[in-house]
């Protein structure tokens, strides 16, 4: 069990494609939660996970796969 107060104060996670600052927000309509790149030229996007702390664990794991990519 880790704990959950990770950074609560600064939420500030890069695109793994462009490294603009997402925004994680909360889906009412699903009750889950999405990060979204702003760039419109890139336009990453993860969504359905069940909180914050998902979004970002998946956020993370997806930058190193894409990181991956390119060696
Ligand atoms: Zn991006």
């Amino acid at each position: 069990m880790t704990r959950e107060n990770v950074g609560d104060t600064r939420w500030g996670w890069c695109c793994p494609h462009c490294n603009r600052d997402v925004d994680v927000v909360k889906d009412p309509s699903t009750d889950t939660f999405r990060w979204e790149c702003p760039g419109e030229a890139c336009r990453a996007v993860g969504f359905g996970f069940s909180s914050r702390r998902q979004a970002r664990i998946a956020l993370l794991s997806y930058r190193k796969r894409y990181e991956n990519t390119y060696r």
